[in-house]
């Protein structure tokens, strides 16, 4: 077992302001450390510097993504 299937096997939710659409709102993880936005549906990393930020995808954040979500799917 690695760490991203068992990222899979405990699904969570956290709450935080979304960089995208500005609205506080529930986001579930996807892959360690990145989570999506249930408002606008947009990929999220979060950042935490003193404050837990989620920070819009840059292109190799979004081929991380594609890599592992296609792992498990
Ligand atoms: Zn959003």
């Amino acid at each position: 077992m690695n760490d991203k299937f068992k990222t899979f096997n405990n699904i969570d939710t956290v709450h935080g302001i979304c960089e995208e659409c500005q609205e506080d709102v529930i986001l579930v993880a996807i892959v360690s450390d990145f989570y999506r936005c249930t408002n606008c549906g947009s990929d999220t990393r979060q950042h935490v510097n003193g404050n837990i930020r989620y920070l819009r995808l840059t292109e190799s954040d979004k081929a991380y993504i594609k890599q592992n979500v296609n792992k498990t799917t």
